[in-house]
Order: C-alpha cells, then sequence, then structure tokens
C-alpha cells in the first residue's frame, strides 16, 4: 500500500512534471474513481493549470490557477506516469489528464481502489475526515497532545491518522523500534521523554525513507524493516533469519490490534 513516502516521492514527480501547463482534457475510464461528478471535475479543471502541491498524510492535494483543488488518494496500489501522447497509454492508466503540450499525466488505478475528486479547501477536507497534521510536520506538542488524549496500546493510537496522518503498519514497527518502545505500551504509561523519542523517531523513520525513494532494501541495516518478508532486503544473511540488528535475540512477530507486529522483546521491553 502507499504509504507517506511512496506519496511524497508522487508528489515530487508531480511537481517535477506537471505543473503550469494547460489541461486540455481529461478521459475517465470508471466513474467509481471520481469522488466528483464528471461534468464538475471538466468544468473546474478543463483550461487550468496545476500550479501548486501538498501532501498531509496519504493525501495530495493539487491547487490549480483557478482555485479549485484536487485531491489523489493512491488507495493500495496507486502511481503516476507522465507520458507523451505519442506513445502508447500507460497500462491501468484509467484517468489521464491530457495537457496541451501533448504530454499526459496517467493515474495509474490498477485495482480501482484509488480516488480523485475536488475539495473545498484543504483544511476543512481535513477537519471533516479527522486527518490529524502531517507525521513531517506535526509539533511534539501536537504530538504529544494527541496521544494523551487517547487511552490504548501505543500502536494503534500512532496507526490512528487523527492522531498524526500518514503513518502504517510497518512505518509504526519501524518508530517503535527506534524508539525502543514496546508495541503494546499503554499510552498512559509513557513519559513525556518516551514521548519525545517516538517522536524523533516519525522523522527519523520517513526522512530515511523518503531520501530512499522509498526503497527499503536501501535502509540502513539498523531498520527492523529488513525482518519483513516483503522487504527486498540486500542484509539477507542476518535478517532473513530474523535476528534483530542488536544481535542477541530474533525479531518477534505477534499481532497488535489486529495487524501484524514485529518487535525485538530485547530492545523493547514493558517496564
Ligand atoms: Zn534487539
Amino acid at each position: 500500500m502507499p504509504e507517506l513516502p511512496e506519496v511524497e516521492t508522487y508528489r515530487r514527480y508531480f511537481e517535477a512534471t506537471s505543473l503550469h501547463q494547460v489541461i486540455e482534457a481529461i478521459e475517465v475510464e470508471d466513474p467509481k474513481l471520481l469522488t466528483t461528478d464528471y461534468a464538475t471535475l471538466t468544468e473546474a479543471l478543463i483550461g487550468a493549470c496545476f500550479v501548486k502541491t501538498q501532501r498531509v498524510g496519504k493525501n495530495l492535494f493539487v491547487t490549480t490557477d483557478q482555485g479549485p483543488i484536487l485531491r489523489f488518494h493512491f488507495g493500495m496500489t496507486g502511481d503516476l506516469e507522465y507520458y507523451h501522447s505519442s506513445i502508447p497509454r500507460p497500462r491501468h492508466a484509467r484517468i489521464v489528464f491530457i495537457f496541451r503540450s501533448g504530454f499526459n499525466l496517467g493515474f495509474i488505478c490498477p485495482r480501482k481502489f484509488e480516488r480523485i475528486g475536488l475539495v473545498e479547501d484543504i483544511p476543512t477536507f481535513l477537519k471533516e475526515k479527522k486527518i490529524a497534521p502531517d507525521a513531517l510536520t506535526i509539533s511534539l506538542e501536537q504530538l504529544s497532545h494527541n496521544i494523551r488524549q487517547k487511552k490504548s496500546m501505543i500502536k494503534p493510537i500512532l496507526l490512528d491518522q487523527s492522531t498524526v496522518a500518514g503513518i502504517g503498519n510497518w512505518i509504526v514497527d519501524d518508530v517503535l523500534f527506534q524508539a525502543k518502545i514496546h508495541p503494546e505500551r499503554l499510552s498512559q504509561s509513557l513519559s513525556n521523554e518516551e514521548i519525545e523519542r517516538i517522536f524523533f523517531a516519525i522523522k527519523l523513520v520517513l526522512e530515511t525513507a523518503i531520501e530512499h525513494e522509498a526503497n527499503y532494501g536501501m535502509f540502513p541495516k539498523s531498520f527492523l524493516i529488513h525482518a519483513r518478508e516483503w522487504a527486498p532486503s540486500p542484509y539477507e544473511e542476518a535478517l532473513r533469519h530474523k535476528l534483530c540488528p542488536c544481535g542477541r535475540v530474533e525479531i518477534q512477530q505477534s499481532q497488535v490490534g489486529g495487524r501484524t507486529t514485529y518487535f525485538c522483546p530485547l530492545c523493547q521491553t514493558i517496564p
């Protein structure tokens, strides 16, 4: 599933390819992918240019020079592909923005869980959907306040987009591993210093992921992600056998809040 680091990579790709070009037409293969009806969408966007992008969690917002704001949600497998009209349409490009320049931006929707539509304004949308500030920009005070409002295990609290936006399942496991906090720790038991460790671990994990353009195999060896089956890792010798980077014990797998969870029973103890 595209997580915050992938969506940030798409945002940068969008900025590098698709700004300041007049939209001539929009082709939509399946209206179910739209959260705004087709007539309203085309009326708002045709003749306009995309001028600015903003990402909050897994939501990508793109503002046009005429005011309307378009929201992309990448679902399970969404992606973007910019290409020239002279080459065939990419596979699964179910929504295509055709620019007057002869180039197109395809919204790749393999499994049709992706969505696109207009939003009135970004702060109102976020408030209605109860989406907290983005994980890369949230302040320590805001994060601490949002954690302390909830009484539960820390892992599900961090996965809740109303605590902080953009933290998915593997990210929270690596955040708690880096912060040396057990995923089942109760939020009420966390000290201010521990919440501060979580705050800095969020920044570390996300900045590392974005720096490597979400190529997880490139992460430093000190990350837990190498123990996950799906992450192609160059550190097969040690970590495929699930040895913690601490070298003392195997990484354990369990279910926390109904989600597959990896942790080190020595690095992340419950006091
Ligand atoms: Zn360990």
